[in-house]
């Protein structure tokens, strides 16, 4: 495909589809199968945050916006062409939108980048993911079995597992396309719909998507989009009586009020919460991988990642050269222009996240930790950089160890033997991700049982395939998303017992 030519700083390297996609006007809700603008009329600007320049105008939906959607979800669940379509049907339809990710997907990717900030190659990447999580929950649709139940001789029963209604998902930034291909995906597998609130730093992927569903055919109402402010829309949603079930993905300081919110009418509820995740290092790893992909599992998408490799917990006899390693590592990146091939690392997606995360290396300083790289915002003269930072010299009860800092830093501590590293690993609020680096296989499937983590990786970080469950132990959430833990989380069951 032919790229343009610069047109702004906002614009470089813009394929014309792009560009055709940010000038067609401000942004609109997606609400039974038509684009609308939001009820009151209000709308809001989305960011470039490499630039700090306005990308698009986007429609602020708020409760009377996501009442209409939900209505429409409804509509579309109880009387509309949805509940009538056979799982082979909604299989073709999640293959076709499959398909439309992949043919869209350089499109696709650089909205994400221009949106979220993240390195192209990252971007190209979630656009793959996203399109192999459709393809993925494409084939349970068909595989959604019910049971036979033991009954006694003069009855028969069986249980049915059936879609649970109208879903309402709010998500996060960091992910804005795989994050919906988590949640959009196995909700309509099951036959469910779909009421989505994207993050207000990161609308532009959701909507090109909406875009690419209704051209797949999605019927109307069985996806809508409503874009707009977390304490308006998304508690909207969080709070809606006719809302069967919500997923949500963000801070646990906000997964506690979407808790609180579902008591209204019980709605099922998932959590994918935040984390501050132990990387275990002992002495006889592989070093040269360890410090590789413990760099990359922190500073991947900026460390804007709920599962961030943000402890490192290093046996001491090699504390002091992987301090260094890391730190050389962490120099090594590029750190600039996003949508620069060359670029590893990009900006913060927001001015808040990029004053939260300075706060929390000003902190580092008054809590004493030694800065062994960046510490510091970045060069640029625009845009939310922060340089790639190490602190070594850090206790595990400081702030910086214990709190969701959501940016690219870690802090590396000592660690004695294998007890010493399960307790401080262990010692956190959250749960959702752990790893351990040595050639001691015993050891490695005994840390694997000790961790108390959803995810555990040996000799790797931060491998995500749709075909295992994801999520988190203690306050990084509960529910499980991905593989066959999203068709319970999307479904009831109903046992029915016939007298024979
Ligand atoms: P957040 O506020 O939890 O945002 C996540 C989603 O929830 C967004 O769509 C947000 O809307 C929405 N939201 C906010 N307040 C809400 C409310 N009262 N009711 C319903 N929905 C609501 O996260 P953030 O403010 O963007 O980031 C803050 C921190 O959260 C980060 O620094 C990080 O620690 C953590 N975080 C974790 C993850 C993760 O993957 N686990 C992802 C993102 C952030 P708007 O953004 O549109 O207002
Ligand atoms: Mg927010």
């Amino acid at each position: 495909m032919n790229e343009s030519a610069p047109q702004n700083s906002n614009c470089r390297i813009l394929l014309p589809s792009v560009l055709e996609f940010l000038s067609r006007g401000p942004k609109k809700l997606l609400i039974g199968g038509k684009w609308v603008p939001a009820k009151s009329g209000k709308t809001f600007e989305t960011i470039n945050p490499a630039h700090e320049e306005v990308l698009a105008i986007v429609a602020e939906g708020d409760n009377a916006d996501v009442d209409d959607a939900v209505q429409a979800a409804r509509k579309a669940f109880e009387g509309g062409k949805w509940p009538v379509i056979g799982p082979h049907q909604r299989a073709r339809y999640l293959f076709r939108i499959a398909e439309l990710i992949e043919t869209n997907a350089k499109e696709l990717a650089k909205l994400i980048t221009l949106d979220n900030g993240k390195p192209i190659e990252e971007s190209i990447a979630e656009a793959a993911r996203a399109a192999e999580t459709f393809r993925y929950y494409g084939g349970w649709a068909t595989k959604i079995y019910g049971e036979t139940n033991p009954s006694d001789p003069s009855l028969f029963s069986y249980s049915l597992r059936e879609p649970i209604g109208v879903c309402g998902q709010i998500i996060p930034w960091n992910g804005p396309l795989s994050t919906i291909s988590w949640k959009v995906a196995p909700a309509l597998a099951c036959g469910n719909t779909v009421v989505l609130k994207p993050a207000e730093q990161t609308p532009l992927p959701a909507l090109r998507l909406g875009e690419l569903m209704l051209e797949a055919g999605v019927p109307e109402g069985v996806i809508n989009i409503v874009t707009g402010f977390g304490p308006t829309a998304g508690a909207a949603i969080g709070a809606h009586p006719d809302i069967d079930k919500v997923a949500f993905t963000g801070s646990t300081e906000v997964g506690k009020l979407i808790l609180r919110a579902s008591a209204g009418n019980l709605k099922r509820v998932s959590l994918e919460l935040g984390g501050k995740s132990p990387n275990i290092i002992f002495a006889d790893a592989d070093l040269e991988r360890a410090v590789a992909l413990s760099a990359r599992g922190v500073f991947r998408n900026q460390g804007q990642v709920c599962c961030a490799a943000t402890r490192m917990f290093v046996q001491e006899s090699i504390y002091d050269e992987f301090a260094e390693r890391i730190a050389a590592k962490a120099n090594e990146i590029k750190l600039g222009e996003p949508l620069d091939k060359t670029t590893t690392m990009g900006p913060l997606v927001s001015q808040e996240q990029h004053e939260r995360v300075l706060g929390y290396l000003k902190l580092a300083r008054e809590e004493g930790a030694d800065t062994r790289a960046g510490g510091e915002r970045g060069p640029q003269p625009k845009g939310y950089f922060v340089k790639p930072t190490i602190y070594t010299g850090a206790k595990n009860g400081m702030r910086i160890s214990r709190e969701e800092i959501f940016g690219p830093v870690a802090v590396v501590i000592p660690f004695k033997d294998e007890n010493d590293a399960v307790i401080q690993g262990n010692d956190t609020i959250y749960g959702l991700a752990a790893a351990v680096w040595t050639r001691d296989l015993s050891r490695a499937h005994k840390l694997a049982r000790a961790l108390k983590a959803g995810s555990v990786w040996l000799n790797c970080y931060g491998i995500i395939d749709p075909i295992a469950p994801f999520g988190g132990y203690k306050q990084s959430g509960f529910g499980r998303e991905l593989g066959m833990h999203s068709i319970e989380l999307y479904t009831e069951i109903k046992s029915v017992y016939v007298k024979l």
